[in-house]
């Protein structure tokens, strides 16, 4: 088997960031308890780490007694979670990734500059809520078919950002049907450059190759754009979460597959994988399955 590498694997530079100073902020102050809203990767094993260095992981404000120190992940928050921290007086360490907090820098001046802020992204997300917190009121559409005459009646000048995670053609559709029906369109292309560029990567390698593995989280919005990308190029395209998950993944000992991984994906995980693929694929051509020869006894 032969495996290629994408050269874009593991953490993007705004979740190691994240991850560094997490770990660097337990391990100096070991008498404060620092506290996370929600989980930092989309990974157990990364989690249940930082939970034994003593980091909590809590899914709303409430539950952080005064006194505790709150980690703002990299996917940044709405500005009414600040304001929330500090009614509170809750102390707060901001991991917003820089990427992001331009976008938020974006979504202010449209608003300021008087057009009707549009976000193309996933209602719901994280990233995206905190985008839409930064204004009063923000549109936010996933699809073309999402943008509809009564969704836009009567905005004259919109501005547009994009989610940073979003996958580029489909912006750029969703772009042009806003285009279609808003006669003033600024447009503000905010997914980050570690996006583009695996995606891009995915893009170019996954049509020459017999296999694609992408090793991620099926929460992780960036991995799950990724899978649907090489799926569209290569059928025989899998997301596996676990080195285990291999095992149900038939790959031919002699194909070609070219993994790839979202940006939330620890490096162990996609050496685990890598090694147990690898494993199988020796192990198929010691004792193949249908009956042939082993391949060194053929040669
Ligand atoms: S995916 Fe992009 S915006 Fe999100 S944390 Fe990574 S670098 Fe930052």
């Amino acid at each position: 088997m032969k495996i290629v590498l994408s050269e874009t694997l593991s953490y993007c530079f705004g979740v190691r960031k994240t991850l560094d100073l997490t770990e660097r902020l337990l391990a100096e102050n070991p008498e404060r308890t620092y506290y996370m809203l929600g989980e930092i990767v989309h990974n157990e094993l990364v989690i249940e780490a930082l939970k034994s260095k003593g980091l909590k992981v809590v899914q709303t404000l409430d539950d952080v007694p005064s006194g505790g120190i709150v980690i703002l992940q990299s996917h940044g928050s709405s500005q009414r979670r600040y304001r929330d921290l500090r009614e509170r007086g809750l102390e707060y360490v901001d991991a917003t990734c820089p990427m992001v907090r331009i976008i938020h820098e974006r979504i202010r001046e449209i608003e300021a500059g008087g057009c009707t802020p549009v976000v193309i992204g996933q209602v719901g997300h994280e990233e995206v809520q905190g985008i839409v917190g930064q204004v009063r009121r923000a549109l936010v559409v996933r699809t073309p078919e999402e943008v509809t005459p009564e969704l836009f009646e009567g905005i004259r000048r919109a501005g547009v950002v994009v989610q940073s995670t979003f996958v580029e053609d489909d912006a750029r559709r969703v772009l042009e049907r806003i285009r279609e029906l808003v006669p003033e369109v600024v447009f503000q292309d905010t997914i980050c450059q570690p996006t583009k560029a695996r995606q891009r990567e995915v893009e170019l390698h996954t049509r020459a190759v017999d296999c694609v593995i992408v090793i991620g989280s099926r929460r992780s919005a960036n991995t799950l754009h990724l899978f649907h990308i090489a799926q569209k190029n290569n059928p025989c395209t899998h997301l596996v979460d676990s080195a285990e998950s291999v095992d149900g993944i038939d790959v031919p000992p002699d194909a070609t597959v070219f993994v790839a991984s979202g940006a939330s994906t620890p490096e162990d995980l996609i050496f685990e994988v890598v090694r147990r693929l690898e494993t199988r694929a020796r192990d198929r051509e010691e004792r193949p399955e249908d009956g042939r020869e082993p391949r060194k006894d053929r040669a």
